[in-house]
């Protein structure tokens, strides 16, 4: 079996003018493809290869030494890029308004409000030093929690690249070749943008399996 790239649920052009078409044609055509090659080419024929992909990332230690790196770099990238392109969407369409209900709650209770969490966030991704992504993620304690990670480092990776366990709901790429086209070096422009692309009823959705999975593991 082999990793294949997700169907993408809008065109190219439909998230502008936030992301515009081509960016979003290379970044997944060019980037994300190219993170699923070498993700497929590094597992070969290794029997991990019928795990889930966040169960190999979550599990780092578990595989060969020879290919951990690039399993770690090209999964990464090939996780991180399914996990983006899953909470955006149209202007257009439902759900931009921002988060209701249980993860209306937990936003303001981890953050204060709504602005304070986009706030927050727009200061952690603009403070990722480099390439990288910023990230929503459910903490084992059910909390909420903001951080970065570098590289296609996914905070799925836990302790193996220093951070507590936690499951990512939302990413976004600060990765130059994310915003470069349009807007050059002004990433917080691009990160401003982002919001009305934000499909908070993925991200409920997200939410609420990071629930039931740990209420799972806490049985
Ligand atoms: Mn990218």
């Amino acid at each position: 079996m082999k990793f294949t790239l997700p169907k993408l649920e809008f065109a190219y052009d439909a998230l502008e003018p936030a992301i515009d078409a081509k960016t979003m044609e290379v970044h997944y055509e060019k980037h994300h493809q190219g993170y699923l090659d070498k993700l497929n080419s590094a597992l070969g024929d290794i029997e991990t290869k019928e795990k889930p992909i966040e169960e190999i990332l979550s599990d780092l230690n578990k595989i060969p030494e020879a290919v951990r790196t690039s399993v770690r770099n090209n999964g990464g990238g090939f996780y991180n890029h399914c996990l983006f392109w899953s909470c955006l969407s149209p202007e257009s369409d439902r759900n931009h308004n921002g988060p209701v209900k249980d993860l209306a709650a937990a936003i303001d209770s981890s953050f204060t409000n709504f602005n304070e969490f986009k706030k927050n966030f727009e200061a952690t991704a603009l403070g990722q030093f480099g390439s990288g992504w910023a990230w929503l993620c459910f903490r084992d304690d059910g909390a909420l929690e903001i951080n970065s990670t570098a590289n296609q480092d996914s905070p799925l990776m836990g302790s193996f690249i220093g951070l507590a366990e936690a499951t990512p709901i939302f990413g976004v790429d600060v990765w130059e070749h994310a915003y470069y086209l349009h807007y050059q070096n002004r990433r917080a422009e691009y990160l401003n943008a982002i919001w009305s692309v934000v499909n908070w009823g993925k991200i409920a959705e997200n939410f609420q399996r990071a629930q039931a999975s740990q209420s799972l593991r806490k049985r």
